[in-house]
């Protein structure tokens, strides 16, 4: 009973722990209230029409190839004659969704909005093309449908193909960029002849929007260095050109359409994206047409990237914007409000238009920003108590700022501090200062005027947008604490022999009552806050856990009395490997090299301590093993460099350990071996083999555009399901149970697998071998009188519960080894950002065509199988070393608690977790 009780509080206190990271850090920024804004002047174009060029680089279109020849010939001509060109900087997540958003809708969704789904709308927002008077759209069912969802009324039009056409293995993925090409064509032969659709494209307020999947596919299928990638780009440009002439010719030449060319996001060298990486952050924006500003020439123009001269571009003005800032140019050219929550600023410079419409237009950018903030901060006040609440206070704007901003505008009567403030008079006035520069025609002064009060308001917004942060952080931290703490005095009390803990009933009651008022102390205070009930569970939490920690008090002071007796030096150096120990492994997650360091670290332990003399092939062996296996986090992330003739390498090197078992299972005739075994070992080595050339042949045929033989599909499918249950037939003595886990899983990896990380499974396996052999030899160094035989040892024994032995300190080594290895598990062939972002190309044994279900279950079971195998050897060695099961779970317990809450104050919003990932990616 008490145990179903410490289960149910430890999964509450886990999930609030992990649910609180997305209410305190993930949380949507968008508010809802604010009235639409558009510029007063007549819009320059009639028509928009935007071009995505899903997954294309900035550097791979404006470079020239080898011949000195552009990569796209039409669109540098329009950047060269036409019209403004330059760099759109886009955020992490670097994925098609938040790259769409923020596009269309001017606004960075967060990671939560990642999690929470791809084709549904987690919040409604509002976008350039629910302003639109109509919108045609054309491509991928991924991304399409979530605008059209959005909008308001039936004026987003699109026509997607199948998700099935996705098939990036034998197809050519061009056709996706072709089929919408003429598509658009149709559409505008087909209107034509239809009187109704006629008078609705000659409407003003149109977006023509072409989604096109075709490079991206390409990348991801075979790398953006490859001819494929370049090729579809040509294809891609073409198709523009096409597009153009088919739409100038169609509206008569009436100069009232407007073109721009992006992307959602980049791609890197090897084919993925998600993280920050430059290549994947760094898209291009070419704009042309109505309303747009033909090309500047410049003597000088400096970038701290070395970019312009390798793309021959340094004399053509280079116009650099932030992703967002493409929604409110789009709307100021067709002269559609702009998107609600848009928190982009217009780029003025690519802008061909009057010095008054600008002004205008900045004017119009300015108060619609202002108005989320204004917004927020009445939400904000709503629910704090007056005397809590902590009013914006511009932390950016310098003492110096504000003086020439007072002496420049002429602003004297006002203070300066009320414009730090941001205060409702402060906006007035500015707002009012600015109209009246605009009557003055002073227009210059009027858009930097306005520029201020953005990022002032964009500042705020931020501010506000975290302001219960710390406070939620703080109460989260403390409950979690409280549970760590809680599961250590558990283990002590119940594990070890320290104490002999006895109730003192009276003052158990009084501190029931102590902690039941502090409770209704909190509930009272966030009550008259009107808080959202998630901040009662946060806030209110750490009262019981606390309770139980502080009843525990005589454990406490047990502890405490046996802390002082123990040597100074030696509680200090155990903290400290400890406190290192815990580092290592937080790092490790940012800097896979760290799990070399530690690897390195483990290869020395036998020689520091007395291991080594007494058992020397054991601790060769398990040297060796760490060494072979610190190499593994240096190597690239997996499938950076295919190479499947290692993944050949690692299947006959399986087929040798195996063959040579077998061997031995057959010459040793003092022991029966029952032919339902032997039989066993057959199938799997024959399961190994078979695995090995599928794994060839595939490729290979691949490789040739044949695309994926179906024979090997079915042998793969059937490999899968049958490493699922074959292990389970196998004897349960150790090493004969172990080995047929390792070559049952061998082979799905192996079909999995494009390079050397077929050799790592093998590897981890050897170490954990060896790691059982070091743990009984450590066991007989402490106490002779457990010698446990490892041969006669059996999986199948259900342990006597007076066999279990008391908790010592290297229970915690032994604990924390496993917590390491579960980590290299992990990080051993890959990083967090090559999860988020995998290669296409590991799972082409079982399908070629897109199904993010199907990708998704068979990457989570690559990654599975080195867990397993670490999670084997770990219950062996308890077996061996006669633990408790419930005492080890309960030190890994506490150190995960550690690293995760040293992880808490590690997260960062906008996609820290491939932010960290990809800084880990450029710096190694
Ligand atoms: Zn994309
Ligand atoms: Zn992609």
């Amino acid at each position: 009973m008490n145990m179903l009780i410490f289960i149910i509080a430890g999964l509450l206190v886990h999930c609030v722990f992990l649910a609180s990271i997305f209410d305190i850090y993930f949380t949507s920024p968008l508010v809802h209230g604010m009235t639409p804004q558009r510029t007063p002047l007549p819009p320059p174009a009639k028509r928009l029409v935007l071009f995505v060029a899903d997954g294309l680089r900035a550097d791979t279109l404006y470079e020239l190839d080898d011949n000195g020849t552009p990569q796209a010939p039409y669109l540098r001509n329009i950047i060269e004659y036409k019209g403004s060109w330059g760099v759109s900087h886009t955020h992490v997540p670097t994925e098609s969704r938040p790259g769409h958003v923020a596009l269309i809708a001017g606004f960075y969704e967060d990671v939560s909005a990642v999690a929470k789904g791809w084709k549904e709308n987690p919040v409604e927002f509002d976008s350039v093309f629910n302003e639109s008077k109509y919108t045609w759209s054309w491509g991928s069912p991924d991304i399409l449908p979530m605008f059209a969802k959005g909008a308001s009324g039936d004026h987003v039009y699109t026509y997607c193909y199948t998700a099935e056409k996705e098939d990036f293995g034998a197809q050519d993925a061009t056709k996706l960029d072709t089929w919408v090409f003429d598509h658009v064509k149709n559409f505008f032969q087909a209107a034509r002849s239809n009187q109704t659709l006629f008078s609705k494209v000659n409407e003003e307020k149109v977006v023509l929007f072409l989604h096109l999947l075709g490079i991206d596919t390409n990348g991801h299928a075979h790398r953006p260095n490859s001819r494929e990638y370049k090729d579809n780009i040509r294809k891609v440009d073409e198709g523009i050109n096409d597009i153009v002439s088919m739409l100038e010719d169609f509206y008569g030449n009436d100069g009232k359409t407007a073109f721009i060319l992006t992307s959602d996001h980049g791609m890197t060298d090897w084919g993925s994206h998600g993280a920050g990486h430059p290549s994947e952050t760094l898209t291009p924006l070419i704009a042309w047409g109505a309303g747009v500003n033909y090309p500047q020439k410049v003597t000088f123009q400096f970038f701290e990237d070395e970019f312009l001269k390798e793309w021959k571009l340094e004399k053509w003005k280079r116009l650099d914007v932030n992703q967002a800032d493409i929604a409110p140019l789009m709307a100021s050219l067709i002269g559609v409000p702009f998107p609600l929550n848009s928190v982009g600023i217009l780029p003025l410079d690519y802008l061909n238009n009057s010095a008054h419409f600008k002004a205008e237009s900045m004017f119009t950018n300015a108060v619609q920003i202002l108005e989320q903030f204004k917004i927020k901060m009445t939400q904000k006040k709503e629910t704090t108590l007056s005397f809590l609440f902590t009013p914006f206070h511009s932390q950016m704007l310098r003492r110096t700022d504000v003086t020439t901003l007072y002496c420049h505008h002429n602003l004297s009567s006002l203070c300066m501090h009320r414009l730090r403030l941001l205060s409702d008079t402060e906006q007035i006035n500015i707002l009012r200062k600015a109209r009246s520069y605009i009557h003055q025609e002073k227009y210059h002064e009027a858009v930097s005027l306005c520029k201020t009060l953005i990022s002032l308001a964009l500042e705020g917004l931020s501010y506000y947008h975290t302001y219960d942060r710390l406070f939620l952080g703080i109460s989260v931290v403390m409950g979690f604490v409280g549970w760590t703490s809680y599961v250590i005095l558990l283990i002590v009390k119940t594990h070890t022999s320290l104490t002999r803990s006895t109730h003192d009933k009276a003052s158990t009651v009084l501190l029931l009552y102590g902690f039941a008022a502090i409770g209704v102390l909190i509930a009272f205070f966030l009550l008259i806050q009107t808080c959202p009930w998630t901040y009662y569970i946060y806030c209110l939490l750490p009262v019981p856990v606390w309770y139980a920690v502080v009843k525990e008090f005589r454990v406490i002071q047990d502890l405490a009395s046996l802390l002082l007796v123990f040597p100074l030096g030696q509680s200090i150096g155990f903290l400290v490997a400890g406190a290192l120990g815990i580092e290592i492994l937080v790092f490790s997650f940012f800097y896979r090299s760290t799990l070399t360091v530690g690897l390195i670290a483990f290869a020395g332990w036998p020689l520091i301590t007395r291991l080594w003399a007494q058992a020397k092939v054991t601790t060769l062996c398990w040297t060796l093993l760490c060494l072979l296996l610190a190499m593994f986090p240096l190597m690239p992330v997996v499938g950076r460099e295919p190479n499947i003739s290692l993944v050949t390498v690692a299947g006959l090197v399986i087929l040798l350990i195996s063959s040579f078992f077998l061997a031995c299972l057959c010459k040793s005739k003092n022991k029966y071996v029952p032919k339902k075994d032997l039989t066993i070992l057959l199938f799997q080595m024959l399961s190994i083999a078979l695995s090995t050339y599928v794994v060839n042949s595939t490729h290979s045929s691949l490789h040739h555009k044949q695309g994926l033989p179906v024979i090997n599909q079915i042998i793969s499918w059937t490999t899968l399901a049958s490493s699922l249950f074959v292990p389970l037939l196998s004897p349960t003595f150790f090493f004969q149970r172990l080995l047929s886990i390792l070559l049952s899983l061998m082979s799905p990896y192996l079909l999995l697998s494009t390079g050397y990380e077929a050799l790592f499974p093998l590897v981890l396996s050897g170490l954990m071998f060896s790691w059982i052999y070091m743990e009984k030899e450590a066991l007989q160094h402490y106490d002779d009188s457990l010698k446990p035989k490892l041969a006669v040892l059996n999986f199948s024994y259900t342990t006597d519960i007076t066999q279990f032995r008391q908790l010592h300190l290297d229970d915690i080594r032994r604990s924390f080894f496993f917590v390491f290895f579960i980590v290299t598990a992990f990080f051993g062939t890959g990083n967090i950002a090559s999860v988020n972002s995998f290669d296409p190309a590991s799972i082409y044994c079982f399908l070629t065509v897109f199904n993010p279900f199907i990708m998704g279950s068979l990457l989570v079971w690559k990654i599975v199988i080195p867990f397993v195998l670490v999670s084997c050897a770990f219950e062996a060695v308890q077996v061996t070393t006669q633990l408790s099961s419930k005492s080890l779970f309960l030190i890994v317990l506490v150190i995960s608690d550690l690293m995760a809450l040293h992880f808490f104050f590690l997260v960062k919003d906008y996609g820290s977790w491939l932010d960290i990932g990809t800084r880990a990616v450029t710096w190694e």
